[in-house]
């Protein structure tokens, strides 16, 4: 299940450097997740990098209208490598 930002993003830009896959860019009003690209660091990592250094809680949450298991998370991070 991808990760989506959240209107509360306060744009500190943290988290787009962090991400694995270069699934974050600046919005128009907050950043941006490119649900194709979020594994929510499946293959890279333990848990989500950008949960680990966005500064507000909550902003970051999962994507309800991109449900993914692990494997094809998995599945979606061996296509980009
Ligand atoms: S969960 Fe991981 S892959 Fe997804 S946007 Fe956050 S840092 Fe990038
Ligand atoms: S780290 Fe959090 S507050 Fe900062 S740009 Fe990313 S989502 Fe927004």
């Amino acid at each position: 299940m991808a990760k989506m930002i959240t209107e509360e993003c306060i744009n500190c830009g943290a988290c787009e450097a962090d991400c694995p896959n270069e699934a974050i860019s600046q919005g128009d009003s907050v950043y941006l997740i490119d649900w194709e690209k979020c594994t929510e660091c499946v293959g890279h990592f333990d848990s989500p990098k950008c949960l680990e250094v966005c500064p507000v809680d909550g902003v970051i949450i999962p994507n309800p209208a991109h449900v993914e298991s692990k494997e094809q998370l998995q599945a979606k991070y061996a296509k980009m490598n």
